[in-house]
């Protein structure tokens, strides 16, 4: 039986443990803190079937100018992170031309597809069927957005994706959420299919009791250099993360999962990959509101999703350095978001931060490096973690049996960049 370590214990390094511990093999998982406390914690909890286009295209850079230039801009560039971004940056304007974008969303199509069954099958393993809801998601459109113009057309593209799409008018969507308020709104789009959590740090907390009573361990390192043994398998050097104390532990294969901190264990190892840290925010609303659904103001790039706890408005897009204090304007931009699309003011009982790793192409990076036998990565899930991550552990556990995989996993192999 083959000792296997992973790295970082968000969804992805949970669901990756999972899988391996299923098919048997010993499991190992290293993270300085509790499972699910990383950027695993914050998200907005959609299962997210819609997801089917890559960011990178030729509407996102033609909305790209005015986005920046907003006052209240949702999606902001940090110059102090340009030399971080000149990897990604020509990469995700090589991903936006018509003929990449429409190979990296038939990949994408096929993968949110399997992502969903999967993720659908890990939540009803937990047998906590209180801790999702099959209640679907709407996007909103708004006077002014860009989806106004084409919500039937819209839902027309995702149903040719192999998504439950209806166009709804204003008040379709009242009817369903009466909390809207109609204002300036134009319709929305109903994904009738779309399921969420109610509280992501419990379905981390669950998945984690699974497999600690499957035997699997955690270690509460955090690794700092992987060296690799010159007969096979690796060396993990770490830190403990109470008392700073160094540890070393020995895995057959290892497997990072510890998001935008995979690139410095990466870099001692002269490897690097064109994945930048794209931070995001959430607020919880104290104020209570009746909302039996997520729903997306996209043009705002946000979700208010209905939590435990209350209404959870989480989103943005910030390329910035992943350890730089967090801009407080963007709370304050959340709640002012918040208070135009349901009316009324808003108090807040919940501030938080947090770093998507994203990739220019909009595909994850889940393979084995190429020239390390045994060391494989998992991330670069930027907006759609939570989403893949089941499917990410089946296929790392099919990679270290040798099984057949899906086509679209050559388009997940670290090698592609
Ligand atoms: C605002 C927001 C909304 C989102 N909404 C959605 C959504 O609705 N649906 C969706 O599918 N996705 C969503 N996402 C994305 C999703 O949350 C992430 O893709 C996902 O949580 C990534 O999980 P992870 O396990 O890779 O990373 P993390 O949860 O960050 O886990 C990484 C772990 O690695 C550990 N670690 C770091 N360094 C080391 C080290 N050196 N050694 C050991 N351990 C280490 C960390 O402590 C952490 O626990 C959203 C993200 C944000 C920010």
């Amino acid at each position: 039986m083959n000792t296997i370590a992973v790295v970082g214990a968000g969804i992805v390094g949970l669901a990756v443990a999972r899988s391996l511990a299923e098919r048997g093999h010993r499991v190992q998982l290293y993270d300085p803190g509790p499972p699910g406390e990383g950027t695993s914690f914050g998200n907005a909890g959609l299962i997210a079937n819609y997801a089917t286009s890559p960011m990178a295209s030729i509407d996102t850079l033609r909305q790209l100018p005015g986005e920046l230039c907003r006052r209240d801009a949702s999606l902001s560039v940090d110059p102090r992170y340009l030399a971080r971004l000149a990897g990604f940056g020509p990469r995700f304007l090589k991903a936006a031309t018509p003929s990449r974008f429409a190979r990296h969303k038939s990949d994408l199509v096929a993968l949110i597809q399997d992502a969903v069954k999967a993720q659908h099958a890990l939540l009803e393993s937990l047998e906590a069927p209180d801790l999702y809801a099959d209640t679907g998601c709407l996007q909103l459109a708004r006077q002014g957005d860009p989806l106004a113009a084409t919500l039937e057309a819209s839902a027309r593209a995702k149903r040719a994706d192999g998504v439950a799409c209806e166009a709804l008018t204003a008040q379709e969507v009242r009817d369903l959420e009466p909390a809207i308020h109609p204002a300036d709104l134009v319709g929305g789009l109903y994904f009738p299919e779309t399921r969420h959590l109610k509280d992501s740090l419990a379905v981390s907390r669950a998945l984690w009791k699974r497999l600690e009573g499957q035997g699997v361990v955690q270690h509460g390192l955090r690794i700092k250099r992987l060296v690799p043994h010159a007969t096979g398998g690796w060396r993990l050097i770490g830190e403990n993360g109470e008392n700073g104390e160094s540890a070393e532990y020995q895995a057959d294969q290892v497997v990072l999962c510890a998001g935008i901190a995979n690139d410095a264990l990466l870099k001692s190892l002269g490897v690097s990959m064109p994945v930048v840290s794209e931070r995001g925010y959430h607020v919880r609303l104290e104020t209570p509101l009746a909302l039996s659904r997520p729903v997306g103001w996209l043009a705002r790039h946000f979700y208010a999703t209905p939590m435990q706890g209350g209404v959870r408005l989480a989103g943005t897009t910030e390329f910035t350095a992943p350890d730089r204090a967090a801009d407080e304007r963007r709370w304050e931009r959340l709640k002012g978001w918040g208070e135009a699309l349901f009316g009324q003011p808003l108090s807040l009982a919940e501030r938080w931060m947090g770093v998507r790793h994203s990739t220019p192409d909009g595909l994850p990076v889940v393979g084995q490096v190429t020239g390390r036998e045994g060391l494989f990565v998992a991330y670069g899930h930027g907006h759609l973690g939570l989403t893949q991550s089941a499917h990410t552990g089946e296929l790392i556990a099919a990679m270290i049996h040798g099984e057949t995989l899906p086509d679209y996993v050559a388009s997940l192999s670290p090698a592609r960049f």
